[in-house]
Parts: structure tokens; C-alpha cells; sequence
């Protein structure tokens, strides 16, 4: 990314003060234990790669604009009706289009002060006032205040970067007591051990539940998120969708998809590895001395008291493993790991083991 000192002379005055999302660093230099961005350690599905090779013969041709195949196999899936689903490029690209339709200054924003860092720039970007609720010193969300809180409501569940899930029933609560906003459930991480709110769209016209294939399908690289809601919010949707990119969605994307939808059993597989690999690397951190939190994704969030979190990162960098670390005031002693193989969690482990001990003997 370039520095915002060195925009042009005609930089349009509305973005000159914007300061951009940092993604996570993919560091080309050298081979790292790479546990910064949440991907998934493991390949797509061979089928997915097989459709998504066949696909690129057919490139020549713009995609379908509508993902029709697709949009009729997801639904299924995700066991709703195809009028109640729309794709996008990555999930970024719905929440930008939720910020866009559902956020001016009579409906401002509101989500939680430590959560998924794009928030706060798709509300400026979008020129939205928002507010940013703290969570509690635990890093719950606290319901109250989000009852009858008359704002669109962006909320991670699980949420980023502490991986705490609230349940539909805490969700729905949210969702009924707002009806004259949007409610957005932000749905990245649920299959990785929370449950989705994806049934209560059937019951209410104010709430878009956003999920994507880069976490649990392993399809980070191929952009593909999506949307659930009442027909009436998808199609507001599907008109910024078409007002700005209708062919959101490439060929190889769509062919990609509809591969790691035929091969269920293959998700399902590497979600229990997950799963299991986060329980082992969070009772290993504990052992250890780390406040790790009760995360329902595919991250842990963990500090140590003898290593501040910015230490931590760059130790293990030098290393040869990366993790993330973020500035914030209240989440800096922390670092976020994203749960990979068994062994790189392996890994992981003895090499904290080593920077403990060094700085033990400080
Ligand atoms: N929501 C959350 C909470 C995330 O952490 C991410 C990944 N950075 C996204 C949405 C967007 O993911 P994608 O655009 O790859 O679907």
C-alpha cells in the first residue's frame, strides 16, 4: 500500500484523510509458518481445483451475472430459497454494500470497539457516522447495549480478533428490538464451532447474515462471499451489486464454488482437524502461563504476562512463524494465531516455548 503522504495533487478532498485497512502481511521473502490472516491451511478441494481449471478455458466469455448455478446449489446448502441469497467478491464486498445501503445520517453505524477492522473504513469510506460500543473487560459483547440501540448494527459472530460467539437466541433478541434498522450478522468464522443465524432471516425482514468461503472452504484466494436475508434486502442489494460490478463473481470463482459445495465431506474433514488443532494449541498455551479467550473460530486470541504482544510477534517472526499483532489500546499485550496443521501448531508451541524461556532469564 502507499503511504498516505505520497497521494497525488487530485486526490478527491472527500478521501484524503482516509486511512486505509491493513491486511495482514504475505510476506513473499521468505517461507513462514503463516498464521497472520486466518486462511486455511489446507488446499481446496481437488474438485474445486479441477472446475476452476476447466472454467478458465471458457474465460473469453464474461461470467454470469446473476451466479445462477451457483446461487441455486448455495442456497440448498445453506438450506434457503435462492431469492434470499446473493454472491459477492469476498464477504468485504457485501459489508461495503450493507454500509452503502443500510447506513446515512439518519441510520447511523454501531458495532464494537475491538472487532473486524474493515468496519470502521467502509463507514468512512461511505462517509457514515458510527459509533463503537467497548466490549466488556472479558471482550464480551454485552446485549444491553444493543437493544433498541436504533442504529445499523454490525456485528462479527464469532467476533474478530477475540473469536467469542453470541447464540442466535442473544442474536435474535438484537434483531427484535430494532425493527427500524438493519441488523448484520457477519457470519466468517461460524462454522468453525458457533451457530448461524442464517434460519432467523426467514423470520425477519431487518436482518443480512454475510458468510464466505475463505475460512472453512479454503477459498480465501478465490473471493467468493454471500448474503442471506428476506428477498427485499437482497435485491437492494443486487442494485449496488449491479451499479457497480455485475460480474463480481469470475468464472473460475463460480466454478471453484460450486466444486467445494459437491465436496461437503471435505469441509466437514478439515473443520473437525480445525477444531481439534485449536483445542490442543489452546490447552498447550494455557500450560504455558496465556489467558487465551473462549474462541469459536478458526484464531486464538492470547496474551502472556511476561511478553507483551508486539514482542511476541516479532520474536516468533524471527522465527519463522507470523502471527498477527494489533496496535489497539485495549487488545495490544495480545496476539492472534490463526489455527492451522497440527504441526504447525507444533510449531508454534516450541517456539514460545523458546521466547519464554529467554525471557525468563532476562
Ligand atoms: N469478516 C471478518 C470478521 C473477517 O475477519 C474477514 C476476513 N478478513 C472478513 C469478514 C472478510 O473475508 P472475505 O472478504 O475473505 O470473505
Amino acid at each position: 500500500m502507499s503511504s498516505a503522504n505520497s497521494m497525488s495533487l487530485f486526490f478527491s478532498e472527500k478521501f484524503k484523510s482516509l486511512v486505509p485497512y491493513t491486511p495482514g502481511e504475505q510476506p513473499k521473502n521468505r517461507e513462514y509458518v503463516k498464521l497472520n490472516t486466518n486462511e486455511s491451511p489446507f488446499s481446496p478441494s481437488p474438485r474445486a481445483v479441477k472446475y476452476a481449471a476447466e472454467a478458465v478455458r471458457e474465460a473469453n466469455l464474461y461470467p454470469d451475472p446473476d451466479s445462477t448455478e451457483l446461487v441455486g446449489r448455495l442456497s440448498a446448502l445453506l438450506g434457503t430459497n435462492k431469492e434470499c441469497l446473493t454472491v459477492t467478491n469476498g464477504s468485504d464486498e457485501i459489508l461495503n454494500f450493507a454500509f452503502m445501503a443500510y447506513c446515512d445520517t439518519s441510520h447511523h453505524a454501531v458495532f464494537p470497539d475491538i472487532t473486524y477492522g474493515f468496519y470502521k473504513v467502509f463507514a468512512k469510506i461511505n462517509n457514515v457516522p458510527y459509533e463503537e460500543i467497548p466490549l466488556s473487560d472479558d471482550f464480551k459483547i454485552n446485549l444491553g447495549d444493543y437493544i433498541a440501540v436504533n442504529k445499523t448494527v454490525f456485528i462479527a459472530n464469532p467476533n474478530a480478533p477475540t473469536g467469542i460467539a453470541l447464540s442466535p437466541i442473544d442474536i435474535e433478541k438484537i434483531v427484535a428490538s430494532n425493527p427500524d434498522n438493519v441488523v448484520i450478522i457477519d457470519e466468517a468464522y461460524v462454522d468453525f464451532g458457533a451457530e448461524s443465524c442464517i434460519p432467523l432471516t426467514k423470520k425477519y425482514k431487518n436482518l443480512l447474515v454475510t458468510g464466505t468461503f475463505s475460512k472453512s472452504r479454503s477459498l480465501a484466494g478465490a473471493r467468493l462471499g454471500f448474503g442471506v436475508a428476506c428477498p427485499e434486502i437482497i435485491n437492494d442489494i443486487n442494485t449496488l451489486r449491479y451499479s457497480t460490478n455485475p460480474y463480481n463473481i469470475n468464472r473460475m470463482t463460480m466454478a471453484a464454488a460450486l466444486g467445494a459445495i459437491e465436496d461437503e465431506d471435505y469441509t466437514r474433514k478439515n473443520l473437525k482437524s480445525i477444531i481439534e488443532n485449536r483445542a490442543f494449541a489452546k490447552g498447550e498455551l494455557l500450560s504455558l502461563g496465556f489467558t487465551v479467550t473462549d474462541s469459536a473460530a478458526n484464531f486464538l486470541f492470547a496474551r502472556h504476562p511476561d511478553v507483551d504482544g508486539g514482542t511476541l510477534y516479532s520474536e516468533l517472526k524471527r522465527r519463522g512463524v507470523l502471527v498477527r499483532h494489533f496496535d489497539g489500546e485495549r487488545i495490544s499485550d495480545y496476539v492472534r494465531i490463526t489455527v492451522g496443521t497440527r504441526e504447525q501448531m507444533e510449531i508454534l508451541i516450541e517456539k514460545i516455548k523458546e521466547i519464554l524461556t529467554l525471557a525468563r532469564l532476562k
